[in-house]
């Protein structure tokens, strides 16, 4: 019998999952959370949703959740649940007597994309004024944060360039290291519907995506690159543009600066299709082809993901992304732009919220005086005008004893960043790990104290998704921790002896707008009216910005910045002659913290191997096979699965299950600008498990 029963109440709210940011009424009958539907009038996604959305929330009851504060002294020692007071006042007093001892600079914090708005940037605060130094990073250092440095050299900020409907306007569609029908499914829908209407499709990927191929649509230039080769593409297409005279002449002078010397170096020989087919392995008359169709299409629009930025030159490619748009004017207006798709719901508000080290909120470096006087003059607190350490710098740095206390925010480090058993070597070297997550997750095997968070069913705040759309993120249910998150951060910051106080979330947010021009015009009053808001909102735009970069760019002229293509040094070899990259499937998320705490069936199961027929043959593997996968960094063991869609010689799985671990394998190489890990290429070697 099926209880097709009425809801009692229903509450407006954001989906947690992907940054495409889908609103959703949340049904209750009673207080039992019955169905999530989503929201017609929601900004991003008007009614459509995908299955994790509108299936997989119940993570947020599962058992499996801590809901106590834990302490143990030494991480083989077992947890005793503590109050929230010892907890708070034990984290406060060991953080104090590191910082005695090592100085002010041996601690640090971690923020989380999964986190609201309000928490991240109490979290920011609590680093900055409380510890005393700049040492906060956020997840997005392993994702996106080559798409902060990339767009805020060529264009002035580090944000996409578009709505999500202006889709509806592209005549061409550039999806390069994304595959949204599986990433970001709900915007991948109104891509699809616009290209069954006639717009044409590029896609730029090593993996032929379902996008290249699917019923209705077929991608007019399928690019199969090798791995690590997007920039010696990107900037072919480039060359293309200017050798054949396909700019957009009055675009480039009337709104761009540094032109010549770029046109210059990219006109050189070394940088034509014919030039580089041998390394990209993509044929020269393609990448022709496909440069004309981008420049002479009608408007061109590029979306691009993680196989962009995780590269040892993911900040060149956005750079050479941007030059290749400001280049045939395909900026600023609806239907062009560049923009990435972020992964997790918060990557673009995390960044926009000051979590780098580098900078404060608004995308503003801390070397500024100007900027720093605000926040010092509010806080009442004197913050440093040097960048803190980044992520990888502070596992550095733990192993080198200079760097002794973690705070870590919703991410599970131990699990996603690379090269995992340095990251453990680290963990296990600091004197004090303190996590704060649903689930005792694979980090909080190495630390000593255990903080519950909030589902995002429990929180109160704004999400910020890939659009720059922030989103009202409304409580559904109460608190199941007995606070709210964000007081948490507040409460470590009291007891080291910083007052950090708010009644609310929405306190919150309006000191966010007062300190970040960007969101001068936020408030959570405006958000409950007009629904969500696409930031820049301020005086000049109350109601906020669509699409970017109309008139003048936010730096004033967009800057041509030279791209050249420079290999990485992860090279196939004897010993490890396959290239493995990495990816998502449409079920799964990320480390599978929720997606794997579901009932439904559809979301169990495991990572496998993807191997290309020739290569599995020729190591005697056949389909469900268990393999062993190694890289110079360590070794996995996952299942096999036969496909042609990885050319020959390149490998690709996902990263969901800590069990076969992905991350085992990938390396300590990262981007040149950002120290983004390089997941996207690793050279590795497949056998079967257990042959002589
Ligand atoms: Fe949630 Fe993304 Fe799916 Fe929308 S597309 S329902 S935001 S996971």
């Amino acid at each position: 019998v099926v209880d097709l029963g009425m809801p009692t109440r229903t509450v407006l709210t954001t989906c947690a999952y992907c940054g495409v940011g889908c609103s959703f009424k949340a049904e209750l009958r009673g207080d039992e959370l019955v169905r999530m539907v989503p929201h017609k009038d929601g900004g991003a996604n008007e009614g459509h949703s995908c299955v994790k959305g509108r299936f997989a929330f119940g993570y947020a009851t599962h058992p499996d959740r801590k809901l106590k504060p834990m302490i143990r002294e030494r991480i083989t020692d077992e947890w005793r649940e503590v109050d929230w007071e010892t907890a708070i006042g034990y984290v406060a007093e060991r953080f104090r007597d590191i910082q005695a001892r090592h100085g002010a600079g041996a601690i640090g914090g971690i923020t989380s994309s999964r986190c609201t708005n309000e928490e991240v940037y109490v979290v920011q605060k609590l680093v900055r004024a409380a510890f005393g130094n700049n040492n906060v990073d956020t997840c997005a250092r392993v994702c996106h944060s080559p798409t902060g440095y990339g767009l805020k050299q060529t264009f002035g900020t580090s944000a996409g360039t578009q709505d999500f409907r202006s889709v509806a306007k592209s005549d061409v569609i550039m999806v390069i290291g994304a595959n949204p029908t599986d990433a970001h499914p709900v915007f991948a829908s109104r891509m699809k519907r616009r290209l069954r209407e006639g717009a044409k499709l590029i896609v730029v990927d090593p993996r032929r995506i379902d996008l290249v191929r699917s019923p209705y649509i077929e991608a007019t230039h399928h690019l199969q690159l090798a791995p690590g080769t997007n920039v010696a593409v990107v900037n072919a297409m480039a060359h293309v543009v200017v050798t054949e005279g396909l700019l957009d002449r009055e675009f480039v002078d009337s709104r761009c600066e540094d032109f010549d010397s770029w046109a210059e170096f990219i006109a050189r020989p070394e940088n034509s299709p014919e030039a580089v087919e041998e390394i990209t392995g993509v044929p020269a008359a393609e990448v022709r082809a496909a440069a004309r169709l981008y420049a002479g299409g009608g408007n061109a629009a590029i979306y691009y993901g993680l196989g962009v930025t995780e590269h040892s030159q993911g900040s060149t490619m956005v750079m050479g992304m941007a030059n290749l748009a400001m280049a045939c004017g395909q900026i600023g207006r609806e239907g062009v732009g560049v923009n990435p798709l972020r992964g997790q719901n918060n990557v673009q508000g995390s960044c926009d919220m000051g979590s780098f080290p580098h900078e404060l909120s608004g995308y503003r470096h801390v070397s500024d005086d100007a900027v720093r006087e605000v926040f010092e003059k509010l806080w009442d607190r004197q913050l440093l005008p040097e960048p803190g350490l980044r992520i990888p710098n502070m596992f550095d740095a733990a192993i080198d004893g200079t760097f002794r206390g973690l705070f870590v925010q919703g991410e599970d480090i131990a699990q996603s960043d690379p090269n995992i058993n340095h990251v453990h070597a680290a963990l296990s070297a600091m004197e004090l790990v303190v996590v704060q997550d649903l689930f005792l997750n694979e980090t909080a095997k190495f630390a000593h104290v255990f903080l519950p968070g909030t589902s995002f069913l429990e929180k109160d705040g704004t999400f910020t998704n890939a659009e720059r759309r922030i989103n009202r993120v409304r409580p559904v249910m109460p608190s199941k921790i007995g606070m709210d998150e964000w007081q948490v951060a507040c409460e470590i910051a009291k007891a080291m002896g910083y007052d950090m106080h708010y009644n609310s979330a929405s306190e919150i947010m309006d000191e966010i707008a007062s300190v970040t021009p960007t969101f001068a015009g936020v408030s959570f009053a405006k958000l409950d009216k007009l629904g969500s808001v696409q930031w820049p909102c301020n005086d000049a735009a109350p109601e906020g910005t669509p699409v970017m970069h109309v008139d003048e760019f936010v730096r004033g002229k967009g800057r041509f910045m030279q791209t050249p293509f420079v290999p990485t040094r992860e090279r196939s070899n004897r010993k490890y002659p396959l290239i493995l990259t990495t990816g998502r499937i449409l079920t799964q998320y990320n480390v599978g913290a929720q997606t794997r705490r579901t009932a439904n069936v559809a979301w169990h199961g495991e990572d496998v191997l993807e191997i290309h027929p020739h290569d599995a043959e020729v190591r005697g593997v056949n389909d469900g096979d268990v393999v062993t996968l190694s890289s110079r960094v360590g070794t996995t063991t996952l299942r096999a699965r036969i496909s042609d869609r990885m050319p020959v010689g390149v490998v690709y799985t996902t990263f969901h299950h800590p069990v076969t671990g992905a991350n085992v394998v990938t390396t300590e190489n990262s981007d040149w600008a950002t120290n983004c890990p390089e997941y996207k290429v690793t050279a590795v070697q497949v056998g079967l498990k257990n042959a002589a």
